[in-house]
């Protein structure tokens, strides 16, 4: 068993997670919290024992993506709440890939939720809770000093293998990656993937009966939160 660092101070609290310093300054400590927002914390809840199943979902698609080549900021996960973590400086952009349209895309352009794209499409929000996280440009995170040219090729490069990997895994397990947001950061020098992955952040249905297995349960008042979650973590343990 390795030693697991001591948690300082906590130096960051987000919606769904805390971050602690630990003595290496390379490193932190996230801890994953039951707390729910949508619609940028106009909404909020709890979802019992998410943190635990986010932790532990984070974990499995974390280790899956390192095993095919994509660097992440996981180290390792520390208990049932808790993972070490590669201390990154974000990019303060969120990177959307969508494989069908739904949300806020299917929204934005009127079009029919559920409906198949015929190849991937990426996407970049501004993260920036003031402005309720706009959609922009590449050309605007290049413009203003959020990401470089090359930064953003890496991270267009990372998102569409990301969903390669897991669109995969999830199949075969009878999910449909309809959509995800990841967050990247730079250490030392490299573009490495961070935050999490889990019903928080990305969109799966059921591929037999499209019943939604993520976030929108609670976002949209479906019921049946908890087992949606407990559902997802049981299909990618298997
Ligand atoms: N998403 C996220 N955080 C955000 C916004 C979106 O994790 O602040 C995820 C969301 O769960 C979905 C995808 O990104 O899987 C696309 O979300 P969309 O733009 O459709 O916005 P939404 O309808 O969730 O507001």
């Amino acid at each position: 068993m390795e030693t697991t660092p001591e948690k300082l101070e906590m130096f960051y609290e987000g919606k769904a997670k805390k971050l602690y310093s630990t003595p290496d300054p390379d490193l932190v400590i996230a801890y994953f919290k039951d707390d729910a927002t949508a619609f940028n914390a106009k909404k909020r809840g709890t979802i019992e024992d998410k943190g635990v199943i986010n932790n532990r979902m984070s974990e499995l698609f974390f280790t899956l993506l390192e095993r095919s080549g994509v660097k992440t900021h996981f180290v390792r996960r520390i208990n049932d709440r808790e993972m070490l973590c590669k201390r990154l400086q974000i990019v303060p952009v969120e990177t959307v890939v969508r494989n069908l349209v739904a949300g806020s895309m299917a929204k934005r352009l009127g079009r029919e939720e559920g409906e198949q794209l015929p190849r991937p499409v990426v996407e970049y929000y501004y993260k920036n809770d003031a402005l309720d996280d706009p959609l922009i440009l590449g050309e605007h995170a290049i413009a203003f000093g959020w990401a470089t040219a090359e930064e953003l090729k890496t991270i267009d490069r990372l998102a569409l293998r990301v969903n390669e990997i897991l669109g995969l895994f999830l199949d075969e397990r009878g999910i449909l990656l309809v959509d995800f947001k990841l967050e990247f950061g730079r250490y030392h020098g490299e573009i490495l993937l961070g935050d999490e992955i889990c019903p928080d952040t990305c969109r799966f249905w059921d591929k037999a009966t499209r019943k939604k297995l993520d976030k929108d349960r609670f976002r949209r008042d479906l019921g049946d939160v908890e087992e949606a979650y407990q559902e997802m973590l049981r299909r990618v343990e298997k």
